[in-house]
């Protein structure tokens, strides 16, 4: 048999058909069998509970974790370090086997502090993308507690449960991501002011989800109702992520740093507290001081913090990563066959303007939108096969755009 003829013996691919044909003894197999086989093996050794098996399977190590992080979230070292970390001992703990010994492996939910639009919701979409897990993105501001108006915690669950198609298993082993757990901080540090309906009953509320719990979760979520029929979850192997701004935070750690460095000399002070990277010296403190109740705190073990978005970033979060803004307008071009040019100044000059409108990496995406609206609506469809963006271009759109009546407000 001559090398262009061999086929894969499983699904009957042509070699040229495959990306990878391996040779065995008598046979051989493809790529896409490979992958296939293994999520069967996967899946067997899931169900099996054979957990020798599924630990060497499933558990991919911290390295990898970051790797693939890196793909998609530019930056961020720490916090990528500090997750990949966090996640491969969570999925240790699950993969435990029960009575080994006495050692019973705490959950690491983590808290990520970052100004907004900073990634943190994209770090835990890519957790859970790799993983292959369910994912919940929930907003703290509108939890409230139980009896008031807003949503019951359970209504987390609830969300976890449609990430998860109601399959249950998966969605007690999915991640949840509580947006805004800043928002729910104690007003005030006397406890007893007055009801505090969104605040620290919320907190309160929260513990026991998060520290792992059975939680009767209406499946289609709004309020508890007697007539309702239930879905028990179990949160104990659910990851939690919480997210906030923090804002003002700087303060607390500052004057914190201050009192530590009595004593010091003046000089270390200032080198060590550059003003934009506050948060870097970030403890869990800090996050009691500003109205977060230490049980919270407690069950959020894993503390980190993103860094603030620079010029640099933002100009590689236009391009590199593996899903980058750019990429997909190339490819959307592409599918009408038309290719899609940009030059460097262009891109710069996006990056300076989403700095200017103090948009972040949000803005980038809008500020394409608003530079090609007009090239994908009058292209497809005609001879023109090549779109060519230069900085003069980019600027007579963006002049154009509703977009210019934000910056006029800012
Ligand atoms: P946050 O949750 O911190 O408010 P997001 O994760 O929602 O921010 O980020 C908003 C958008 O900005 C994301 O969809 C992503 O495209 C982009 N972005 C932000 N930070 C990064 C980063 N470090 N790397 C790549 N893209 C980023």
């Amino acid at each position: 048999m001559s090398k262009e003829d061999l086929e894969c013996s499983f699904c009957g691919r042509k070699k040229s058909e495959t990306n990878l044909l391996i040779a065995g003894l008598d046979a051989h197999i493809c790529d896409r069998c490979i992958e296939q086989a293994h999520g069967i093996v996967v899946e067997e050794a899931l169900h099996s509970g054979n957990t020798e098996l599924s630990k060497d399977l499933m558990l991919k190590k911290p390295k990898l974790i970051k790797a693939f992080l890196d793909e998609y979230v530019i930056g961020q070292e720490f916090t990528k370090k500090v997750m990949s970390v966090a996640v491969y001992n969570h999925y240790k703990r699950l993969l435990q086997p029960k009575s080994d010994d006495d050692i019973e492996i705490q959950k690491s939910n983590i808290i990520i502090v970052g100004q907004t639009g900073t990634g943190k919701t994209l770090i835990a979409k890519t957790i859970a993308r790799m993983l292959n897990v369910p994912l919940a993105i929930v907003d703290a501001t509108v939890l409230t507690e139980a009896g008031y108006v807003g949503e019951d915690v359970e209504s987390i669950l609830t969300r976890l449960l449609q990430a998860a198609d109601y399959n249950l298993e998966k969605a007690e082993n999915g991640i949840v991501f509580i947006d805004e757990i800043d928002k729910i901080a104690r007003k005030s540090d006397n406890p007893s002011i007055t009801r505090d309906v969104s605040g620290e009953g919320v907190q309160q509320a929260l513990l026991k989800l998060l520290e792992g719990t059975t939680v009767n979760v209406p499946p289609k979520g709004g309020r508890k109702h007697p007539d309702q029929k239930f879905i028990e979850v179990n949160t104990e192997n659910i990851l939690f992520i919480a997210g906030g701004a923090f804002d003002g935070i700087e303060r607390h750690i500052s004057k914190r740093l201050n009192m530590q460095a009595v004593g010091f000399s003046a000089s270390l002070k200032e080198n060590q507290m550059e003003k934009d990277n506050m948060l870097r010296y970030i403890i869990p403190k800090d996050l009691k001081d500003f109205g977060l109740i230490p049980e919270i705190i407690g069950r959020l073990p894993v503390l980190t913090y993103m860094n603030p978005l620079d010029k640099e970033t933002l100009r590689a979060i236009l391009t590199e990563p593996k899903n980058a803004i750019i990429k997909q307008y190339r490819k959307l071009f592409e599918m009408d066959g038309i290719e899609f040019v940009i030059t460097e100044e262009a891109l710069d000059f996006i990056v300076e303007q989403a700095i200017d409108y103090k948009l972040g990496a949000r803005g980038l995406r809008s500020l394409c939108e608003a530079v090609l609206t007009d090239a994908m609506y009058e292209m497809p469809g005609t001879d023109e096969k090549t779109i060519h963006v230069t900085k003069e271009y980019a600027e007579e759109k963006l002049n154009k755009s509703t977009l210019k009546k934000l910056k006029a407000v800012s």
